[in-house]
């Protein structure tokens, strides 16, 4: 039987590469999906693909858009949430100061609601996975960048400006690594995958990491999360070269704990998902380093639980809250 109207909501995980739509109940269960190659060839292209792939998605759970109670679309960028703008997004040059709640309500019937990636990441795992039930949570999210998210008196919070949360580029280390954002040693230019990448590419072409130099070779562009992941179980040097990087990134985790006093810290993202236990461990290992006493008696450490939903599943629940 099909859920009542009202009841479902779409959620879009707007990718650099792909874009992701799943249709969600109320309860977070997925009941159908659809996925397309991100078309950053114009806004209007842009718009058609992401309303295409919410039909699709739709239509392989048998509903159609009239049957939705919303549409929740999560994009990597700076968005103003409460109007539904795109402020601007290094992945979609094309927008900015854009109206994207609006554009895709006109095209889709649908009320729709925007939202950052990594804030509707961190929402999904609030309503749905890792984190529900908590009040005061914190997520790293760790792939290409280190995103951050907060939940703080049971909502997202989102600063003045909706950049609150910008984990990766808190400074850890004054020698560190040039970052994307210019500046010097942030915690995503030292534990980004890229940085794990090229120092793990030197341990291969030292001949200290070889099954890592025989599998993925020393192309810092083609040692993705997946092979880090399977070099660790052979090279003890690739092993010890992540638990260095859990320990740069346990500084961090430190530093948000101690500032805010959340109940939990969720870490996902491709390179968590790629080695499942590994980072939670080491972070709760190394966090008694860095973290008062007094907060990390109450504080849990965990890994996300949605994988490649948790932005959809977040935006659905934003839309259908809207
Ligand atoms: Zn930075």
């Amino acid at each position: 039987m099909a859920p009542r109207s009202g009841r479902i909501a779409v959620g879009v995980d707007v990718g650099g590469t792909k874009v992701l739509a799943a249709v969600f109940d109320r309860k977070g269960r997925v009941l159908g999906r659809a996925k397309t190659p991100t078309d950053l060839s114009g806004p209007a292209p842009f718009l058609d693909s992401l309303s295409e792939v919410i039909k699709e998605a739709l239509g392989t759970a048998g509903l159609t858009l009239k049957q939705a109670a919303g549409v929740g679309v999560g994009c990597p960028g700076l968005i103003d949430a409460a109007r539904g703008i795109l402020l601007s997004s290094a992945n979609i040059p094309f927008l900015r100061q854009f109206p994207l709640a609006k554009a895709l309500s006109r095209r889709t019937g649908r009320p729709a609601a925007v939202e950052n990636d990594v804030n509707a990441g961190l929402y999904g795992e609030f309503r749905f996975g890792a984190a529900r039930g908590i009040r005061h949570a914190a997520g790293f999210f760790l792939g290409t960048g280190i995103g951050g998210a907060l939940i703080l008196d049971g909502r997202l919070y989102r600063g003045a400006t909706g950049a609150a949360g910008e984990f990766g580029h808190q400074f850890v280390d004054p020698f560190g690594p040039l970052c994307g954002c210019g500046n010097r040693g942030c915690v995503e230019a030292v534990c980004g995958r890229p940085a794990i990448s090229a120092e793990a590419a030197v341990l291969a072409a030292r001949r200290q990491a070889p099954h890592l130099l025989k599998k993925g070779g020393t192309d810092i562009t083609k040692i993705k999360s997946g092979a880090l992941a399977k070099a660790a179980e052979s090279d003890s040097a690739v092993r010890r070269l992540l638990q260095n990087k859990a320990a740069a990134l346990s500084i961090a985790v430190g530093n948000v704990a101690n500032i805010l006093n959340p109940e939990l810290i969720v870490l996902g993202g491709g390179l968590v998902e790629a080695m499942p236990g590994f980072f939670a461990r080491e972070v709760r290992q190394a966090v008694r380093s860095h973290a008062m006493p007094g907060i990390l008696a109450s504080l849990r450490i965990a890994e996300a639980a949605l994988g490649d939903h948790a932005v959809a599943a977040g935006a659905a629940a934003l839309a259908l809250e809207a």
